[in-house]
């Protein structure tokens, strides 16, 4: 098979053979954009390498004639002495992998050519300037020699004459550099740099072949879930030169603001520079707008470029372009890297521009990354109390409080040992990776919103700071200091992502707040969606919360949780305590009280949104005493005898309380409990009555197995309603409705339809019962069966599609054949899952139900379950 594509014969769909730089490179070429030619060995060429461990005969062969095609268009030679043709070698799997593979540049230069190209251009400084940057990349990436090295003569070379810049070298210097540089080489036990052109080539192809199983690379696929087996395809292209002097550059563009997402041009480029100078922070770059004053021409081009190449993707991009002699040439396009409220803006924008349906919009954004949206920021009063203590450019938003570390080892093992972390560095480089992810955030005294550093905190959407000049590093002492300030390893420090300013200690924080264009999309959403969003509140301050982040309403109230506080938890350890009926009466009548005060609370904020209350569902051991010193405490608070006490709590002692007398067995064992609870619910509907406020309840009774015990429980409900009601002259709707919580329920579900007005799965149990996982012990086991891929996912967090999936499949297809309108929630953890939502609308799930801060997740989800 065909193992080379020309970029006149590839397209943008064709990313898994040729590489997303390949495929976009050739779409580019196609939209007649100024791409350098230039061909793509494909990604199957690598797996075949894989596995033989060097170029076939057929490929060796591809390439001479794609070689020889570049030299009939170019008009050049590769390998030729006279005006010879330069190659870059690059690499490009399917998904971008930033700063993860290899590139190397001038490619066919060597002792002769060097000079022939400078005679060639009247240009000897670029000639030397090219050379010995193809010898310290050649040299790093094939050969494995330390880029420090390299690095190094340069520094002591610009130290020793007093330059400032890399721009000061002079032909002089650079011939100087050549020569150290290959010294290196022969002090090495590589050998000399080969002089061979069609040597270097190959050895540049294999190395990136091989770069594809470096271990940055590995660590970046696992972190991303990207696959081993993808492989990477190389891309072989004429050089164009950003390096010939002042009316040449190299750049990076991003066709909108990459951290915000607000629209126009966004980017660096350096002037008189080449490849990687710009995202490596060895100079401080300039921003975009600046080419603006110094080459309008080449501005309004660009300008014009991004436009069309956004309208021609309908996505943001992220361009990498270079200047030759006042002529500007495109080597890149991708979507770009952006952060999750730059992905809302974008999106939102984009929608109001036409260049994309709301659908669409809702589809650009990942559901997930709507979390990290949420994150704290800093309070503002607290933020008053403290000084700036320098700032950078605001890479990456987000407020992060955390110790510092200089080191990516040090940030991980801090990390490892629960410790939060903020790394601080001078800059970055792909192999930090495994110290940012550890991190709370990335500050950087170099490089510009397109380092690396900043590349990689939007990606993981941890906040970032980078380029905070005053900022100097010492990592041999691991101390910072900022104008005489000293920063020590292990020292509190906070980092606003937002405004770029860094401060000593720690900043309270405080939460975000939806407005904006998030607000805008998740109405979009909203509108989209077939299923409902509902929250599982407890407490009113946990329903402002989620109405806060727009909840159709509750979908659970565990009304246990509300007796944890302490009050009201000698009321319900009295509670069940009590012998009899006549000791429960008082505790009863204290809880009474208390409850409809809670739930005046909910209905009043909940202003006309459905509110379900589930009635109590306690393994009861969870409220009693566990050790002589609760005992005694509790003896003296009830006035119960210590050993009358030790003997109750023995006789509520079970063996398996997750199994054990909870959920409605509760009702069926103390009636009145229950009977309290829907008084106390009724009292409230009343008092709201009252004052003119008309609620409907719906109360949810937990753990139910048959049609029978929902009959039973649902008469004691029923009665007490009717009951307060014909006593107030009250006429109003209810529902009294089950869980669905068993495997037994499942299957008999029509049979429980005739006695419930709705179903609400309560995953977390039917989970536990379907598999046998105690869901308070999984903790054990878990991590095994996740890391030996024996469980997909934790089922716990995503439903287990092909077991409690298909429970659940039966239970709504049983109930529905009894109440074809039966109205059917989820309110286990999976009901804010984005992959779980994703089933739960293709098997007709109502309404997902889960914590406040995963609403905005879950409304994103069930729009894009829909679409
Ligand atoms: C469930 O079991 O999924 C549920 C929502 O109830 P709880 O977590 O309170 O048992
Ligand atoms: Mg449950």
């Amino acid at each position: 098979t065909k193992q080379i594509y020309n970029f006149s014969e590839g397209s943008s769909q064709m990313s898994n053979l040729l590489g997303g730089k390949g495929a976009n490179l050739a779409e580019m070429t196609r939209m007649g954009l100024p791409v350098p030619h230039g061909f793509t060995i494909t990604t199957e060429a690598c797996h075949e390498y894989q596995l033989r461990h060097n170029l076939s005969a057929e490929l060796l062969q591809e390439l001479d004639q794609a070689l020889d095609s570049l030299s009939t268009v170019t008009g050049k030679k590769f390998g030729a002495a006279k005006d010879p043709l330069l190659v870059s070698v690059r690499s490009g799997a399917a998904i971008s992998m930033p700063g993860m593979m290899d590139t190397i540049l001038n490619i066919g230069l060597n002792d002769e050519s060097v000079s022939i190209l400078a005679r060639l251009t009247g240009n000897e400084r670029f000639a030397y300037d090219s050379y010995r940057r193809l010898l310290a990349m050649f040299g790093n990436v094939v050969f494995g020699l330390p880029e420090t090295a390299f690095d190094q003569i340069l520094t002591d070379i610009k130290k020793a004459k007093n330059y400032d810049s890399d721009l000061d070298l002079t032909i002089d210097d650079l011939k100087e550099i050549v020569s150290r540089f290959k010294e290196i080489y022969a002090d090495s036990d590589q050998g000399e740099f080969p002089q061979d052109p069609k040597e270097q080539l190959l050895a540049a192809v294999n190395a990136v072949f091989d770069s594809w199983n470096n271990h940055r690379a590995q660590i970046y696929r696992q972190e991303n879930h990207i696959s081993e087996a993808l492989g990477t395809a190389v891309n072989i292209q004429e050089m164009v030169f950003g390096n010939f002097g002042q009316d040449s550059g190299t750049g990076v563009a991003f066709t909108r603001n990459p951290s915000t997402g607000e629209a126009g041009l966004f980017g660096e480029y350096l002037i008189n520079a080449q490849g990687e100078d710009v995202v490596a922070g060895i100079r401080t770059p300039q921003p975009v707008s600046v080419l603006q004053v110094s080459m309008p021409v080449l501005y309004a081009q660009l300008l014009d470029t991004a436009k069309k190449i956004e309208a021609h993707y309908r996505d943001m991009q992220d361009m990498e372009f270079t200047i030759e002699q006042g002529k500007m040439y495109l080597l890149q396009t991708r979507s770009g890297k952006r952060t999750p409220t730059a992905a809302v803006r974008i999106a939102v924008d984009m929608a109001q521009e036409g260049l994309l349906t709301k659908e669409d919009a809702i589809l650009s954004v990942e559901a997930e990354s709507i979390a990290k949206m949420l994150h704290p920021e800093f309070d503002p009063e607290d933020l008053k109390k403290h000084q700036v203590l320098a700032s950078g450019l605001p890479a990456s938003p987000g407020a992060a409080t955390g110790q510092v570390y200089f080191t990516s080892a040090d940030a991980k093992k801090a990390s490892d040992q629960g410790i939060k972390v903020v790394l601080v560095r001078s800059d970055t480089s792909p192999e930090d990776i495994e110290g940012m992810i550890a991190s709370q955030a990335i500050v950087t005294s170099r490089g510009g919103m397109t380092s690396h550093a900043a590349v990689v905190a939007r990606g993981m959407a941890s906040t970032g700071v980078v380029g905070a000049h005053d900022l100097e590093v010492d990592y041999d002492s691991k101390t910072a200091s900022v104008k005489g300030q000293m920063i020590h390893e292990g020292d509190w420090i906070s980092v606003d992502g937002s405004s770029g300013n860094l401060y000593l200690g720690q900043i309270k924080s405080r939460d975000a707040v939806i407005r904006g264009e998030l607000s805008q999309l998740l109405d979009w959403a909203k509108q989209t969606a077939r299923m409902g969003v509902y929250t599982n509140a407890d407490t009113p301050k946990d329903f402002q919360k989620a109405l806060d982040f727009g909840a159709d309403g509750i979908g659970l109230t565990r009304t246990e949780h509300m007796f944890f506080k302490s009050e009201r938890l000698l009321q319900m350890r009295r509670l069940i305590l009590a012998e009899n009926k006549i000791d429960r009466q008082d505790p009863l009548l204290k809880l009474l009280a208390m409850q409809q005060g809670d739930f005046y609370e909910i209905y009043r904020l909940a202003a006309g949104k459905e509110v379900t209350i589930r009635l109590l569902d306690p393994p009861l051991h969870e409220f009693l005493p566990h050790d002589e010193k609760e005992i005694a405490a509790v003896s003296q608070q009830t006035g119960l005898s210590v050993e009358k006490l030790r003997a109750r709590i023995e006789s509520l002692k079970e063996s398996n309380p997750m199994l054990g007398h909870r959920g409605d067995r509760l009702a069926v064992t103390f009636p009145d409990i229950y009977e309290m609870q829907v008084q106390a619910i009724m009292n409230a509907v009343l008092r709201l009555h009252d004052q003119g406020i008309e609620v409907t309840p719906h109360i949810m009774i937990p753990l139910t197995n048959s049609k029978a015990e929902m009959g039973w429980v649902r008469r004691l409900v029923v009665n007490k309603i009717e009951e307060t009601m014909v006593k107030h002259k009250l006429s109003m709707a209810y529902t009294v409705g089950t869980m669905i919580e068993t495997p037994r329920a499942c299957v008999v579900a029509d049979e429980i339809a005739e006695v419930s007005d709705f179903f609400s799965f309560g995953t977390n149990d039917l989970t536990q019962l379907a598999l046998a996982f105690s869901r308070d012990d999984v903790a054990s086991f878990m991590p095994d069966y996740l890391k030996k891929g024996i469980l997909p996912a934790d089922p716990f967090q995503t439903v287990d599609t092909q077991g409690v999936g298909q429970l659940m499949k039966i239970a709504i297809d049983k109930g529905r054949r009894t109440k074809p309108n039966l109205d059917i929630g989820v309110c286990g953890e999976v009901g804010g899952d984005a992959a779980s939502i994703d089933f739960f609308e293709k098997i007709g799930v109502s309404y997902v139900s889960c914590s406040p801060y995963r609403v905005p997740v879950a409304r994103m989800a069930a729009a894009q379950a829909h679409i």
